[in-house]
C-alpha cells in the first residue's frame, strides 16, 4: 500500500482518480494481504471481454450524431455477468472496466450467482430529447445484443436511466430475438416483468448497512443527522428510508446545488418535489446549499450518492460524519479514503453499500426465469437478509484481521471468486496460500 503523504499528493495526478487504476490497487493490495498468489489478482484484474460501439442516432434537426458506448464483462465464472448502463458526458472505457469489477465484487460479497458487468454512453441526456433517448437506447441495445442475454450479461439501469430506458431496451431486444425475453435486463417496469422492490432496492439497502453500521457503533438513529449528495433513484430513495427510521435528513445537493434545514427537512415534500421535475436547489422551503458547504456540515451520516471521486484530499477533510455510506461507486479516492481512515469515520463501502440494487435485479432475473412473482413484502425480506449477511460477514472480517471496512469487503469478494477459480481450476489450491 502506498504511503499517505504519497496519495494525498498523488489525489491531484490522473492516475489517483482513475477508477480502473483504483480498483487494480485495491484488488492487488487485498490479494496480497489476504496471502493470496499474484495469479489471482492476474485474473481479476482485467475484465474478460469489452465492446465499444458507435451509435448513430438521428437528431430530432435531422443531423446524425454518432455517440460511444461501451460494455464491459469482467467475470463469468459463478453466473452471467451483471450490472447497468449509465448514460453521461464523463463516461470512459476506464470507468466502465472499474465499474464492472466492481460489480463482480458485489455480487461475490452477497452470494449472488453473477458476475460483473457494466456498460456507458458517453452522453448528457440533458441535451437530448426524449424522442433522442429513446432512439440512443435502442441503438445501443441493437449494438451490444450478440454480447448480452439472460444466460450471457443481464443489463439494468444506472445513473441517468430509469424504468423506462430499460422498457425501450426490452422492447428492442424482443423484437430483434422475435419473442419475449424478460430476463435480459433487470430494473423494468413491474408490468412487463420487472420486480417489486427493484426501484427502491438500492437506497433500502443503503440504509439498511447504515442501521447495522450503527449498531456497531451504538448510535441511535432516531436521534441521528444526515446529508446527502445525489438526489437520483438511489440518493432520493435512502433519503426516504432514513426518514422513515427517523433520521433527520438535513441536507440534499444534486448536480445543480442543494438545500440546507438544521431542523431537517421534510423529505416526502422535496420527494414530491423532485418527482414533479424540479432540481433540488430550486426549492424554497428551505436555505440554499453549495455541494462544497455540503461536505463540512455537522452531521452523524454523510451519504455521497452521485458519481466517482467526491471525497478527496480537499473535501474529507471538513467532513465530520461518524458514518460515510458510500452509495455512488467509488466515490472516495484513495487520499480521500486515507484521511476518513485518520479520522475515525466508519466507512461502509461502495460494492457493500449500494449492493441492493444488484440484489433485487437478481430477484428479478429469477422471478422472470420461473415466471412467477413475488410480493413486496417477500423481495423485501430477502433483500434484507442479503444485506445483513454480506455487512456481517465484511465486519467479521474487518474485526479479525483489523482492517478497515473497505479493505474487508474487497477480502470477502476475492475471496469468493478464488474459492469459484479453484473449483474450475484456473488456479490451483496452491494459490490460495
Ligand atoms: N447499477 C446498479 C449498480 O451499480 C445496479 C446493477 C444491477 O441491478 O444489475 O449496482
Amino acid at each position: 500500500m502506498t504511503h499517505r503523504k504519497d496519495k494525498a499528493e498523488a489525489d491531484i495526478t490522473t492516475h489517483n482518480k482513475n477508477p480502473y487504476d483504483i480498483v487494480k490497487d485495491l484488488l492487488k493490495d487485498s490479494v496480497t494481504e489476504l496471502g493470496l498468489n499474484e495469479n489471482i489478482y492476474h485474473i481479476l484484474k482485467k475484465p474478460n471481454r469489452v465492446l465499444e460501439v458507435s451509435l448513430p442516432v438521428r437528431m430530432d434537426n435531422g443531423r446524425i450524431r454518432n455517440f460511444t458506448g461501451y460494455r464491459s464483462q469482467h467475470l463469468d465464472i459463478i453466473g452471467p455477468t451483471k450490472g447497468g448502463i449509465r448514460f453521461h458526458p464523463n463516461v470512459n472505457l476506464d470507468e466502465v472496466k472499474a465499474l464492472s469489477i466492481w460489480m463482480s465484487l458485489k455480487s461475490a460479497i452477497l452470494d449472488l450467482p453473477l458476475g460483473g458487468g457494466k456498460g456507458g454512453v458517453i452522453v448528457d441526456p440533458n441535451e437530448l430529447s426524449e424522442k433522442e433517448i429513446e432512439e440512443l437506447s435502442r441503438t445501443y441495445i441493437r449494438k451490444i445484443t450478440p454480447i448480452i442475454g439472460p444466460q450471457k450479461d443481464i443489463p439494468a439501469p444506472d445513473v441517468n436511466t430509469s424504468p423506462e430506458i430499460m422498457g425501450w431496451m426490452i422492447d428492442e431486444y424482443d423484437q430483434l430475438r422475435g419473442y419475449n425475453i424478460p430476463g435480459m435486463l433487470t430494473g423494468k417496469p413491474i408490468i412487463i416483468g420487472g420486480s417489486e422492490g427493484r426501484l427502491e432496492a438500492t437506497g433500502r439497502g443503503v440504509v439498511l448497512t447504515i442501521r447495522e453500521a450503527a449498531k456497531v457503533l451504538g448510535m441511535d438513529l432516531s436521534s441521528s443527522t444526515a446529508a446527502l449528495q445525489g438526489f437520483g433513484n438511489v440518493g432520493s430513495m435512502a433519503a426516504k428510508f432514513l426518514h422513515q427510521l427517523g433520521v433527520k435528513v438535513v441536507a440534499v445537493t444534486d448536480a445543480k446545488g442543494g438545500v440546507y434545514d438544521k431542523e431537517g427537512l421534510d423529505v416526502p415534500d422535496l420527494l414530491q418535489f423532485v418527482q414533479d421535475g424540479y432540481s433540488v436547489s430550486e426549492y424554497t422551503k428551505a436555505d440554499p446549499l453549495t455541494n462544497e458547504d455540503l461536505f463540512g456540515l455537522p452531521v452523524d451520516i454523510f451519504i455521497p450518492a452521485a458519481i466517482e471521486n467526491q471525497i478527496t484530499k480537499n473535501t474529507a477533510p471538513a467532513i465530520q460524519a461518524k458514518i460515510v455510506a458510500e452509495a455512488a461507486n467509488g466515490p472516495t479516492t484513495p487520499a480521500g479514503d486515507e484521511i476518513l481512515e485518520e479520522k475515525n469515520i466508519f466507512v461502509i463501502p461502495d460494492i457493500l453499500c449500494n449492493a441492493g440494487g444488484v440484489t433485487v435485479s437478481y430477484f428479478e432475473w429469477v422471478q422472470n426465469e420461473m415466471n412467477y412473482y413475488w410480493k413486496a413484502e417477500e423481495v423485501n425480506q430477502k433483500l434484507e437478509e442479503r444485506m445483513v449477511f454480506g455487512f456481517q460477514n465484511v465486519l467479521k472480517i474487518r474485526e479479525e484481521r483489523g482492517i478497515r471496512m473497505r479493505n474487508a469487503a474487497y477480502t470477502v469478494g476475492i475471496k469468493h471468486i478464488a474459492q469459484a477459480l479453484v473449483a474450475r481450476g484456473w488456479i490451483k489450491d496452491a494459490d490460495m496460500r
